[in-house]
């Protein structure tokens, strides 16, 4: 009996010290395993990280978002991982949004990320005669539209007419506007061409719908003459063709904006929307 007893606990003891000995072993195998997972971790945001800081239109606040998206999205290439969180492309569209700063005056960025409030109104819009104007949205902040009349003069001397077809729009009639859009095709599919009230450029005052206001104006002899010369005179094509993704709005022909004619050539020369020029050369700044 006694015997017996004795056997019985060296058994436990024996299976006690196995059990531990396992645990053990296999606990300090696991957090070997997230240290060396932690080391590579940080090895590769290291390199990635310098090779970031290479690209041209690199911002060092940026640099955990851009290390953040680029692990979201392997398969982008440095540059286009710069120009999309540079556009907040990592942020939610109408949800991660600020006001917009207006101190930036000609260079304020009015997008889906930055909205004006209700009561913003320009104080120097001016309304353009019918020589420069079809439509009734016809006035522009006034150094725009001295620009716009400028662009449309020179135009004019090589036989083609330049006209403003929709300037200045107020919130409310951006409200009529946005709301007569999602009853006719629903929410989703407005929000890809037409901007809810407050998100829409043509608030500013420094915009203008040129001619006709559809997708047949790329066709035409006056868009060619602007992707020449538009720039010249302060104004930008506003939502490019392939950079749809990054402005949020799908390509319009028609859409200009001014920014002064420093930016204006700038982002010409270099290919960049107000998006990606304004986090580098404004805001970065
Ligand atoms: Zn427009």
């Amino acid at each position: 009996m006694k015997k017996r007893k004795k056997k019985t606990i060296i058994i436990f003891l024996f299976i006690i010290i196995l059990t531990g000995s396992i645990l053990f072993i296999f606990l300090n195998n696991t957090k070997e395993i997230k240290n060396k997972e932690l080391k590579v971790n940080k090895v590769a945001d290291t390199s990635l990280s310098a090779k970031l800081k290479n690209e041209k239109y690199y911002i060092e606040n940026n640099l955990d978002r851009y290390l953040k998206y680029a692990g979201e999205n392997t398969d982008l290439e440095l540059s286009k991982i710069i120009a999309d969180v540079n556009s907040n492309l990592d942020k939610t569209k109408y949800e991660d949004t600020e006001k917009t700063n207006i101190k930036d005056n000609n260079l304020m960025l009015v997008n889906k990320y930055y909205y004006l409030t209700e009561n913003y109104e320009p104080d120097d819009l001016i309304t353009l005669t019918a020589k420069y104007n079809t439509g009734i949205n016809s006035k522009m902040r006034k150094e725009a539209a001295d620009h716009f009349m400028k662009m449309s003069d020179a135009a004019t001397l090589d036989n083609i007419t330049i006209k403003n077809a929709s300037g200045y729009r107020s919130y409310s009639y951006q409200v009529n506007l946005y709301d007569k859009y999602v009853e006719r095709d629903g929410k989703k599919a407005a929000d890809t061409y037409s901007a809810r009230p407050g998100f829409s450029e043509h608030q500013t005052g420094l915009v203008s719908d040129i001619n006709q206001i559809d997708n047949s104006f790329e066709n035409t002899d006056a868009f060619k003459w602007l992707q020449n010369n538009a720039y010249k005179y302060g104004f930008i094509l506003r939502f490019p063709k392939d950079k749809e993704d990054i402005t949020g709005y799908q390509y319009e022909p028609w859409h200009y904006r001014y920014v002064g004619e420093y930016a204006a050539e700038k982002m010409h020369d270099e290919n960049l929307t107000l998006e990606e020029y304004y986090a580098y050369y404004v805001e970065n700044n």
